[in-house]
């Protein structure tokens, strides 16, 4: 039986071949064992760079935006290239919600929905293996044998080797998607909150409020979380549309707490839980508490989970008389 990633490669040269992608998002082999890279692929032949494996876990769809930054008043003489993407659940629900809020245009986007059964973190296999470099991985049956440089074999399980993310992820299958590659997983499921998030919620709002500003205290403004994440396109950030800026770009917590409340309450309804900005986050900063916050508030108080439809209107345009509104007037 033909390969999952074999499948991607002929589908993807097929696409460039036949002139229906300019464009095709996909991961290849990153310098190191247990890593990829994004890949951009623009001629057929190029194709047999994309790879799929179990590290395939940045949210691709962070690169939509920029396919399509084009003025759209200038769209009749310049028309839009035509881009396919190998989509994961979380890459194809931040489609669906940059497709809802105009940055890409549904007709010039090829969604290629490939199988995901969790991503897997080299950053923890190089903590469990030690100071030795990896140098291979191999999987097989539920079990990851981690080689290093000194010969070294150590098995790990796969469900211990789970992005944070993928551990709690009930959306694994790009819910819209044009061609599917493989046999699909879930789309749609309950929310699988996790015992950290747990002990968080069950805080007083003042408890809530100490370990925003202790966990965000590290914070370097970097601003890597903003860069991985395919919701944070604007052309200028709100942060830095104001001389002097909104927020300074030393460590000052007033600052850095501005910045962070402004652009988590950017993600309300918004947010798929990718974990692409925990990450990018240099500091290790548990940003995924306080958005899955947002993830779960949106779902619980509006029923409205992110990127699961086209049709769906986005969280915070939509007005029911019904709806709760005790966060703002009896907040805990
Ligand atoms: S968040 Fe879900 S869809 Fe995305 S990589 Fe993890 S398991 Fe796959
Ligand atoms: S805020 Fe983080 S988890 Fe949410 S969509 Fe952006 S990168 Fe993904
Ligand atoms: S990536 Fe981490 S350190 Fe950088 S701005 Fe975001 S939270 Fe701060």
């Amino acid at each position: 039986m033909t390969s999952i990633q074999d499948q991607i490669r002929e589908t993807a040269a097929q696409l460039l071949s036949k002139g229906k992608a300019d464009l095709v998002i996909g991961f290849s082999q990153g310098t190191r064992a247990m890593r990829t890279t994004p890949c951009f692929v623009t001629e057929a032949d190029g194709a047999k760079q994309l790879v799929w494996n179990s590290y395939c876990s940045n949210n691709l769809a962070v690169y939509l935006p920029k396919c399509f930054a084009l003025d759209p008043r200038l769209r009749e003489q310049e028309p839009p290239p035509k881009v396919a993407i190998i989509a994961k659940g979380c890459d194809g629900r931040s489609a669906v919600e940059l497709i809802k809020e105009q940055q890409v245009p549904r007709e010039n986007l090829i969604i290629i929905a490939a199988p995901c059964e969790g991503m897997l973190d080299s950053d923890l296999a190089q903590q469990l293996v030690g100071q030795n470099e990896i140098l291979s991985a191999e999987e097989s049956n539920g079990t990851i044998t981690v080689t290093d440089d000194t010969g070294k074999e150590t098995r790990i399980e796969r469900k211990d080797l789970l992005v944070e993310a993928c551990r709690f992820c009930k959306h694994r299958a790009a819910p819209v998607h044009d061609i599917a590659i493989g046999k699909l997983g879930q789309t749609d499921g309950p929310l699988a909150p996790d015992e950290r998030f747990e002990e968080f919620v069950k805080k007083s709002a003042a408890e809530r409020w100490e370990q925003f500003c202790s966990e965000l205290s590290k914070c370097i403004l970097c601003n890597a979380c903003r860069s991985a994440c395919p919701n944070c396109y604007c052309k200028v950030c709100f942060a830095n549309q104001t001389r002097p800026d909104w927020t300074g770009s030393g460590r000052k917590l007033s600052d850095v707490i501005s910045f962070h409340l402004g652009r988590m309450f950017h993600q309300a309804g918004r947010c798929v839980d990718c974990g692409a900005c925990v990450r990018a986050c240099p500091m290790g900063i548990d940003l995924r508490t306080f958005t899955y916050k947002l993830v779960v508030d949106a779902k619980e108080l509006f029923g409205h989970v992110a990127g699961l439809d086209l049709e769906q209107s986005p969280v915070l345009r939509t007005f029911n008389a019904d709806d709760s509104d005790n966060f703002i007037t009896e907040p805990e």
